[in-house]
């Protein structure tokens, strides 16, 4: 006897393999995929049954907001997405308070260009293209994360579908719990369809590139971030350690949180005494140019990667010569190179599924085809003693390990208590596993 599938909810809009636009939305950034059934909710009630339907199957269900996960769950082969493309309103709540709603499925780019009108702005991460809800439910290291801290820090509300298809208003006061493990492990317990975030005024920001040549045993990289320790929280500054002819060299993108020249030539300037330093001119931006609709794309699988990371309690000399070591490995690793610290500080450890606020550098490493997860795990093994944990949003392989690293401790048997709350036949967790 043949189980009866459920039928797909008939006011919800959906696609199917034998749709048009199934090749448009079948699969993520990182990962082709040939779901079953792609359901488009437009409101909460939508996303409910849509939730109801899916955990009816027994098929694996995904939740994706703007397609751009790195472990590429946000869709799957054979079971149900729920794309919240649809839900991607931006409305300002309190122009005194710079308080916003963000509908989960927009994307930063979108966000940005809406608040940039209102000379405000959440910093979120690096790309426009990244959606709102994958990011804002686990960290969101961004061009301003040292002024503004992560965008979790900011959200004060959200709304929930949960498993079992109740919808929850997650704030402060009626349900603390839910609100603390949606700012940082939200895809644990539920769907966030939307999200109050407090933004900051900001008029413009300054812009430059630099370049910094490393030394064999990388230790610039350790004056670079002593550097970061003792900067202005105006200054974030982000980048890539890659090989060139043979050399390693540190290139970055400063962004200062001020549309006055002087604060950014005044946080740049001792910069020039790190060592070879190449620097570009210092231009004025808005915060929107630094994630601009140009980055919009339909994510068709394009970008196959795997991708870790360690978060650096600092850079020491001898995790700076690590990390040298890593980039320089056969698999030719992107390693990128974040500095923390500044606001990010401010918030208690235990305040949000967060936990690691002690970290000042956060490292990731990425190989593409043809290297793999294999060659990855051996490209970071000299960076392994000095990493204190990770940031969930730049792992590929949630797996229990990589659960441990980003939810330690006390933090993680909260996440974990909570999702069996929650979810507790883990319909969330058929694709992200716990
Ligand atoms: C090019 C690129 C640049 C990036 N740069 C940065 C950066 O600078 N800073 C940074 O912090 N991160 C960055 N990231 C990582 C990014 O934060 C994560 O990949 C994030 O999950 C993407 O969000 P999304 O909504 O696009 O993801 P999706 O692929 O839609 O979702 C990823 C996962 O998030 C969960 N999820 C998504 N939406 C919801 C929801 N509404 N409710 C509950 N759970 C949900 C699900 O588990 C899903 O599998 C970058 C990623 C890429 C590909």
């Amino acid at each position: 006897m043949t189980a009866t599938l459920p039928t797909l909810p008939a006011d919800v809009p959906n696609v199917t393999p034998q749709d048009r636009e199934y090749h448009r939305l079948r699969s993520t950034y990182t990962a082709s995929h040939t779901p079953g059934a792609i359901l488009l909710p437009r409101s909460d009630s939508e996303v409910a049954q849509a939730l109801r339907y899916a955990a009816g199957t027994a098929a694996p269900v995904s939740v994706r907001s703007g397609g751009h996960g790195l472990s590429g769950r946000s869709s799957n082969d054979d079971g149900t997405v729920i794309d919240l493309s649809r839900l991607s309103g931006v409305e300002i709540l309190d122009p005194e308070t710079g308080l916003v709603r963000v509908g989960a499925g927009a994307r930063w780019a979108q966000v940005a260009a809406a608040l940039s009108r209102h000379d405000l702005a959440i910093s979120s991460g690096d790309h426009g293209g990244v959606g709102v809800g994958g990011l804002a439910t686990a960290g969101g290291v961004g061009w301003l994360v040292r002024e503004y801290g992560l965008t979790i820090d900011h959200v004060r509300a959200a709304t929930v579908v949960l498993a079992d298809g109740s919808i929850v208003r997650a704030d402060g006061r009626s349900s603390p719990d839910l609100l603390w493990a949606v700012r940082g492990a939200g895809s644990y317990v539920g769907v966030v369809t939307d999200l109050d975030i407090d933004s900051m005024p900001l008029s413009g920001v300054a812009v430059t590139q630099l370049a910094i040549e490393v030394d064999p045993d990388g230790a610039v990289l350790e004056r670079w971030a002593e550097f970061m320790a003792g900067a202005p929280r105006a200054l974030t500054m982000s980048g890539a350690l890659v090989m060139s002819d043979d050399r390693p060299v540190l290139v970055l993108t400063a962004v200062v949180a001020s549309d006055d020249p002087r604060v950014a030539e005044k946080a740049l300037r001792p910069l020039e005494k790190l060592g070879r330093v190449h620097r570009g001119r210092v231009s004025s931006a808005r915060y929107a140019d630094l994630v601009p609709l140009e980055h919009l794309h339909p994510n068709l699988g394009q970008q196959p990667s795997t991708t870790t990371n360690a978060l650096l309690r600092r850079i020491t000399a001898d995790s700076a010569r690590a990390l040298v070591d890593v980039v320089s490995h056969r698999a030719r690793p992107l390693v990128q190179l974040r500095a923390l610290g500044g606001a990010v500080d401010d918030v208690d450890p235990a305040a949000t599924a967060y936990a690691h606020r002690e970290a000042h550098a956060l490292v990731t490493a990425t190989t593409f085809p043809p290297y793999s997860g294999p060659d990855l795990d051996e490209a970071v093994v000299p960076l392994l003693p000095y990493s204190i944990g990770a940031y969930r949003n730049f792992e590929t392989r949630p797996d229990d390990e990589a659960f441990t690293r980003a939810f330690p401790g006390a933090t993680g048997e909260r996440v974990k208590a909570l999702a069996g709350r929650y979810d507790p036949d883990g319909v969330l967790s058929r694709v992200d596993r716990l």
